[in-house]
């Protein structure tokens, strides 16, 4: 039998993603929502100001400078992005230009992908996503489609059983099509949180996200998540209180006149990482499914926290929720975890 290598074209979306910018602000106040520069980004960037890059010399990565009183990037202001309005869109940094779409390259096409780390993302109307919109924010310095993630056949969709990518398709848009529906979502998944780990174990994961210290919103997500962790195993006290991203989720809500349902802001979010398939490096489906029912229980345990200062608001509680369990699930201490998931 031949097996299908990943191609990036014909690009596909999924059904129900929707994104608009509303300049809601995240992403220009937080470097770990839209990711490190590249080595264009950086000669660029420096061309213009030395002082508009913040490098990170042992982990040998470069970020936008965030300014020390607002959080915010040095060329954002109420006004927008001020490269932006000078230069023109496509003179910004790529991690800009890119967020929130992904490509994960696949047997039958391109995979569109977004991030759910924005309100813009998350919440309000919003525009279906679209190949027009998405293609020129995922193109590489070759002018080329630039995919962050490829997947191969055949296809683990558990630990007895692989199938080829066309089965796997058939049974993946089941899963996704309910998951947008925002109902029963675990009980669509299949799965159980908090499956056994490998040579780790589950309060040790909530203490080290708990112990993330510093000032940073990413510390503090790590903190909301830790302390989700910890109340689920053992109902330990809560620690956090400070809301990483609240200005943006606070303005978000301000503009929303017709609140989803919690549960599809979840299943929204749930039916993305099915489909970004970012989650093959580590195991089977039936893995992955598991690793995101425990995320999926975090956020509402989050959610509901948040919902307590915030009654009348729930879809943007989960919304921030989202954006917590969507950071750190892209961290590498997260990453281990993902490892440590005995295969189902
Ligand atoms: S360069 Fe512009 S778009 Fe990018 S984070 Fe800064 S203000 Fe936002």
């Amino acid at each position: 039998m031949t097996l299908l290598r990943p191609k990036r074209e014909p690009m596909l979306l999924r059904t129900g993603a929707r994104f608009s910018c509303e300049g809601d602000g995240l992403c220009c106040s937080d470097v770990h929502a839209v990711g490190p520069l590249n080595e264009e980004d950086i000669v660029f960037l420096a061309s213009i100001s030395e002082e508009a890059i913040d490098r990170h010399e042992d982990e040998d990565a470069a970020v936008l400078m965030m300014r020390s009183d607002t959080g915010t990037c040095v060329f954002w202001s109420e006004g927008g992005c001020a490269l932006h309005a000078k230069l023109g869109p496509e003179m910004k940094p790529s991690p800009c230009i890119q967020f929130p779409y992904g490509l994960t390259a696949t047997p039958t096409g391109g995979r569109i992908t977004t991030q759910h780390r924005c309100p813009c993302r998350t919440l309000g109307t919003r525009a279906p996503v679209s190949v027009d919109a998405a293609r020129p924010c995922i193109l590489g310095s070759d002018a080329e489609p630039k995919p962050d993630h490829a997947v191969e056949e055949p296809i683990a969709w558990s630990n007895s059983e692989s199938v080829p990518f066309s089965e796997y398709e058939r049974r993946e848009s089941a899963v996704i099509e309910s998951l947008v529906e925002g109902q029963n979502l675990a009980r669509r998944l299949a799965a159980e949180p908090f499956p056994k780990l490998e040579r780790l174990a589950w309060t040790q994961v909530a203490d080290e996200f708990r112990e993330f210290s510093g000032p940073s919103r990413v510390a503090a997500a790590a903190r909301w998540f830790g302390d989700a962790l910890g109340y689920l195993i053992d109902r330990r006290e809560r620690t956090e209180r400070d809301r990483p991203w609240a200005s943006s989720f606070e303005r978000a809500q301000r503009r929303i006149a017709t609140p989803e349902p919690p549960n599809r802001v979840f299943g929204d979010w749930l039916a993305d990482e099915v489909w970004a398939l970012r989650w093959t490096p580590f195991g089977s489906f039936a893995k992955a499914r598991a690793e995101l029912v425990t995320r999926l229980a975090v956020a509402r345990r989050i959610a509901a926290w948040l919902d307590i200062s915030n009654p009348e608001h729930d879809n943007v509680s989960a919304a921030e929720a989202v954006m917590i369990v969507d950071v750190i699930g892209s961290t590498d201490s997260w990453e281990s975890v993902q490892h440590a998931i005995a295969e189902q």
